[in-house]
């Protein structure tokens, strides 16, 4: 007999969360997550993926992988630490290096447990974080992992970090204080304001740390939000992520050989979770290399988004204050931004919900994501779609 108190605890809150609208239903793809993708045998314009430069299907990425899993297999048969570093890892951290401007770097199986990782591989229960109020769940899981006390501050609100960081300055009660920012915000798309973070860093002597998994291969040319904004000296940790504009999988910090040296040693996915597979690093390894020898890519994803942006604008939706390719279309009521998603979906659109509690209450939207791949007629036709669903809903006039 299993356990009646876990099923207890499981139907009631499963059941709140299905009376709420709040149960995320998944529906499974039967095809690649590229620019159209299938669901239930309909085809569908897809504007959910975060595959921005469309390489998650590109010949040259997989073409990479064959050839390395047909040489090192399909897995890397052990952690890092012991004999799972293959040539391949150390090329790929190479190439991290010189595509984000540091020393060094170290790659993870994911970004969310390369958060994991870092915060709490170098902070402890004598530390404190700063760390913004919007960051991603796998930034306040590392914080909370780490023991550290975690101060949040309003979200880009820069004299709030210098007061609190100030505060924890003057207490004298920790011994490293870290601030944290997601370069890009994931559910609005603006851009963290790391000039003025890097101030206040320098001014109260602390560590700084940016997860950049939606500015790399999107701002700075391709490199990210650091380089965007010319600060590659002063920021100690840039995370980013392999999943998202390079398509494949895994995470990384870049920064300096003395941390990266640092964190092979001390932090906890590096040394106790099986390394990543051959074919993920030599896609990986190909796709940073089409980053760096050619910003075709990236001028192709920012052609599409504005484009996009400009048509919904045009409509008369509210679009929020994106400054990058996320471009949220804000409904408001949480069911009407669900049933929104839906009617999409059966006009032929893939554009999901975000609601509660991921974004505040009755700022429910629609995010999409235009990707370098889309072309200008799906764009058009997607654009056409969300001018009939918000004609019919009453979204628009
Ligand atoms: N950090 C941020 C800011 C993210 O948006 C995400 C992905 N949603 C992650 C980390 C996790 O990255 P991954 O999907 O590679 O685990």
């Amino acid at each position: 007999m299993t356990s009646k108190l876990l099923g207890h605890f499981l139907q009631e809150n499963l059941s709140e969360l299905k009376s709420k609208g709040l149960y995320n239903v998944i529906h499974p793809l039967q095809s690649a997550n590229g620019p159209i993708i299938t669901i239930k045998g309909k085809e569908l314009i897809n504007l959910s993926s975060n595959n921005y430069l469309g390489l998650a299907t590109d010949a040259r990425l997989i073409a990479a992988a064959v050839e390395a899993t047909h040489k090192f297999g399909v897995g890397a048969g052990a952690v890092r630490s012991i004999n799972g570093t293959l040539d391949l890892h150390v090329k790929l951290e190479q190439k991290l290096a010189e595509f984000k401007h540091t020393e060094a770097a170290i790659a993870y199986q994911s970004g969310f447990n390369c958060n994991m990782a870092a915060i709490s591989g170098v902070m402890d229960k004598d530390d404190a974080i700063l760390s913004d109020q919007l960051n991603h769940a796998s930034i306040i899981d590392g914080c909370r992992l780490s023991r550290a006390k975690i101060i949040a501050f309003n979200h880009s609100d820069i004299d709030d970090l210098r007061a609190k960081a100030k505060q924890a300055k003057e207490s004298r009660l920790y011994k490293k204080i870290m601030v944290i920012t997601d370069g890009v915000f994931s559910m609005d798309g603006d851009i963290a304001k790391l000039p003025e973070i890097a101030e206040v860093a320098e001014e109260f002597e602390l560590i700084t740390y940016v997860d950049d998994a939606h500015g790399s291969g999107v701002l700075g040319k391709g490199a990210g939000t650091v380089k965007h904004f010319g600060l590659s000296d002063k920021i100690d940790f840039q995370i980013g992520t392999l999943s998202k504009a390079i398509g494949v999988v895994g995470g990384y910090v870049a920064g300096r050989q003395d941390l990266i040296d640092w964190l092979k040693v001390r932090s906890r996915p590096f040394l106790f979770s099986t390394a990543l597979p051959p074919g993920d690093v030599a896609a990986s390894i190909r796709a940073i290399e089409i980053l760096m020898s050619s910003t075709e890519l990236h001028d192709k994803l920012w052609d599409n988004a504005n484009y996009f942006k400009k048509g919904l604008r045009k409509l008369g939706f509210d679009i929020g204050h994106s400054d990058t390719p996320i471009t949220p279309c804000i409904i408001g009521e949480e069911q009407k931004a669900q049933e929104f998603s839906k009617r999409l979906f059966e006009e032929g659109v893939y554009a999901k919900a975000i609601v509660l509690p991921t974004v505040p209450k009755n700022t429910g939207r629609v995010r999409n994501m235009p990707i370098a791949a889309h072309t200008t007629e799906m764009l058009d036709r997607a654009v056409a779609i969300y001018e009939k669903v918000g004609k019919e809903m009453g979204i628009l006039q």
